[in-house]
């Protein structure tokens, strides 16, 4: 995009654009003329080679011919939905739509009454055995301009199809001219791209001769190029945020090690072989000038706390300051009980930070954390709040990444002046999505779990083996091992779960289970209440805990051994494996046992299946991939991704790794992007992630 009059231009400046159709699309996002030039149509209509409504097929995008026999709007409890039934003399097709205005309905009952020819294009659904098509785009067949393939754009409630074309096409013709391309010529060659402005122009405006599956797929060539140029925007963000960490420098920590050797020598265990690289990564990642940014990638249970703790005494023998943040409190705590035990047998201190710490024992922390006293630090989100200073803060290691997002990371890097940054987390991530949301990552991989792990065998039983988990429960327990009973809370109904909760773990106490000692947990207890009864079953004294999924992470009681899931299908697989990885962490056999609710959907019975039949964190993540599509996967939309128009992200596995060969090739260290480039990166990025200003 150039600048200049083409990129002023207003919205009614365009021929056929008043002021209220400027004002509706300004609505919509789209504030000048240049905006219509990138909005895509939604789909498209072949109006020259219309399909007989009996030769159609479901799942297929079609575009139909035919007269209109009714239009109704039908209730059903409390929503209501608009019908239109249309036919061809060869079949009946049912139109519908769910959400819609009062100006919509009228329109079409205005201008569209039984007998009108019309063209429809949509995709093919079918509701007990008859045909149908949700949200089509409808036309008057004598009103529609010509024939071919014509463009569909998304409507705005209160702007025609024809009004949005007739604006996108006058926008195109003043504008399309002055658009210029921003990627090189070089690297549009080598990934075979058409120009930015032809493509533009074709998805606008294709020839008769054009695919017009694919145009309706999104997956036509003039669509690559689109999603192409985004994606190398983004690829060229995250590689000028590395950069600019890399220009930072931080300070580097020479190779002491004989606190390590102590400590390793005092581990009951040797380190698995993947937790030597990971440390051989770290170390040698510390030991520059340039901050360490590395993301430390291991399934539930491989040892990822003690490479974290190791990192720490790195920069601890150096004289310098470490922090490891959790996000949740229990798991905090959890670091906290494990690394002040291996602290004791180096005769170093660690301090803990929580919004548990307060008064006085909160003071006394952060007293010692300026001055420099304690070096070690284990902590929730409280340790980037205001008022939080560390003397010489120099490895900054964040747990379970996913939870905090880019701009968290930001935040804990602002207490020190460019420390080494080490993030952790437990899920595999396949390698098409870490490019994406750790582009600025360096990755290490731990593939290997310790030795002498049994895998943990997990069965799905129905509600009619109910007593023979009961059994299983008893039998565990008068073995001297614990057990998990874990209760789902689903976010609308949390008071009524609560209920449920409670009334089960009363049930358990009373009638199933009178001879076991239970305990209850649940996300609604304050953090004291949570620690008191954690603290019971750590020490033996419940031999079942009754709880909702605050257990989720961070939980080592290596004397459970057994895991009921009640409802399980109420969880993501994620949550499923994690939570599965609460067991399996002793030298006895574990098990899980993932109650199945009646009548389940399909989705989630083949969950089950899939946690059933693999212990693998990674085949797991490709499962969910497959079972969710990416656009869930993980919840990863809420780590502060940027926004696309175009290409979904986690689609476009191979697109995405050919953009950031290119964003390599395109800025050599020092290099420059065109004025373009730039301000596609601008539109993508916040200043404060690219200058890494913080980091
Ligand atoms: P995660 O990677 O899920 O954070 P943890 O660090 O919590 O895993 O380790 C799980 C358990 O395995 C802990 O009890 C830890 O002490 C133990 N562990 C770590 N490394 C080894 C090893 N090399 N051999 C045996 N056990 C180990
Ligand atoms: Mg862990």
């Amino acid at each position: 995009m150039e600048g200049g009059k083409s990129e002023g231009m207003q919205l009614t400046e365009l021929p056929g654009v008043g002021h209220k159709t400027a004002a509706r699309l300004k609505a919509q996002g789209f504030h000048k003329a240049m905006d219509l030039v990138y909005l895509l149509p939604r789909a498209y209509q072949d109006r020259t080679n219309p399909q007989l409504i009996s030769a159609v097929s479901v799942g297929q995008f079609a575009t139909i011919s035919g007269q209109i026999m009714s239009v109704s709007e039908r209730r059903y409890r409390t929503r209501k939905t608009l019908e239109v039934m249309v036919t061809d003399g060869h079949g009946v097709i049912l139109l519908k739509w769910f959400r819609y205005g009062r100006w919509f309905k009228g329109n079409i009952e205005k201008k569209l009454p039984p007998g009108t020819e019309v063209l429809v294009s949509g995709r093919v659904s079918s509701f007990s055995g008859n045909l149908e098509m949700h949200h089509p785009d409808l036309t008057e067949t004598s009103g529609a301009e010509g024939g071919g393939i014509v463009p569909v754009y998304p409507l705005t409630e209160g702007i025609s199809q024809q009004t949005v074309r007739k604006a996108v096409q006058a926008a195109v013709s003043q504008l399309l001219s002055t658009v210029s391309e921003d990627i090189p010529d070089a690297i549009r060659k080598e990934n075979n791209l058409p120009a930015l402005s032809e493509s533009l122009s074709r998805l606008h405006d294709p020839l008769d001769t054009d695919d017009i599956q694919a145009l309706n797929l999104g997956e036509s060539h003039w669509h690559t190029r689109l999603k192409f140029g985004e994606l190398l925007a983004f690829q060229l963000g995250l590689l000028i945020r590395r950069r600019a960490l890399d220009s930072r420098t931080s300070h580097p920590v020479s190779p002491g090690g004989s606190l390590e050797r102590k400590l390793i020598r005092t581990l009951p265990f040797k380190l698995t072989q993947s937790q030597v690289k990971a440390l051989d990564d770290v170390g040698r990642d510390m030991e520059r000038k340039v901050p360490m940014h590395r993301l430390l990638q291991g399934d539930v249970g491989s040892g990822k706390t003690l490479v974290a703790f190791i990192a720490m005494l790195k920069a601890c023998e150096a004289g310098y300051q470490a922090v490891l943040m959790a996000p949740t409190e229990v798991l905090a705590e959890q670091h906290y009980r494990t690394i002040s035990q291996w602290c004791k047998t180096l005769g170093l201190s660690v301090a803990l930070l929580t919004g548990n710490v307060d008064g006085k024992q909160r003071a006394d922390v952060l007293s010692k954390a300026v001055s420099g006293e304690t070096k070690l630090f284990i902590g929730t989100h409280a340790l980037i709040q205001e008022g939080v200073r560390f003397r010489n803060l120099n490895l900054a290691i964040v747990d379970e990444q996913h939870r905090f997002g880019v701009l968290q990371r930001l935040a804990l890097g602002k207490k020190g002046s460019s420390p080494h940054f080490l993030v952790m987390t437990a899920t595999p991530i396949p390698r098409s999505l870490s490019m994406v949301i750790y582009g600025d990552l360096d990755i290490t991989t731990i593939d290997e779990m310790p030795a002498g792990r049994i895998p943990i065998e997990t069965m799905v039983f129905r509600e009619t083996d109910r007593s023979r988990m009961h059994l299983r429960v008893s039998r565990e327990a008068e073995a001297g091992r614990q057990v998990y009973i874990v209760y789902p809370l689903v976010e609308e109904t949390e008071k009524m779960e609560l209920l449920a909760a409670n009334e089960m773990a009363k049930n358990y106490r009373e009638k199933i289970f009178p001879h076991l000692s239970i305990g209850l947990l649940t996300g609604r207890m304050v953090s004291r209440e949570k620690d008191t009864v954690m603290e019971k079953f750590r020490s033996g004294e419940y031999q079942v805990l009754v709880s909702t999924t605050v257990i989720e992470v961070g939980v080592d009681v290596p004397n459970a051994n057994l895991m009921v899931v009640e409802h399980a299908e109420r969880f993501g697989l994620f949550q499923l494996h994690q939570l599965r990885g609460r067991v399996g962490r002793g030298m006895n056999q574990s098990t899980c046992i993932l109650m199945e609710g009646a009548n389940i959907a399909e989705e989630a019975r083949q969950r089950l299946h899939v946690i059933s039949m693999t212990n693998s964190g990674f085949e797991i993540a490709e499962a969910d991939l497959k079972i969710r599509g990416p656009g869930d996967f993980l919840g990863v939309r809420q780590a502060g991704m940027p926004e696309f128009r175009f290409a979904h992200p986690f689609r476009e596995g191979e697109l995405m790794a050919a953009a950031r060969k290119a964003a390599f090739k395109m800025l050599p260290e020092g290099g420059e992007l065109t004025s373009g480039m730039v301000e596609e990166v601008r539109r993508m990025w916040s200043d404060e992630v690219l200058t890494a200003n913080s980091g």
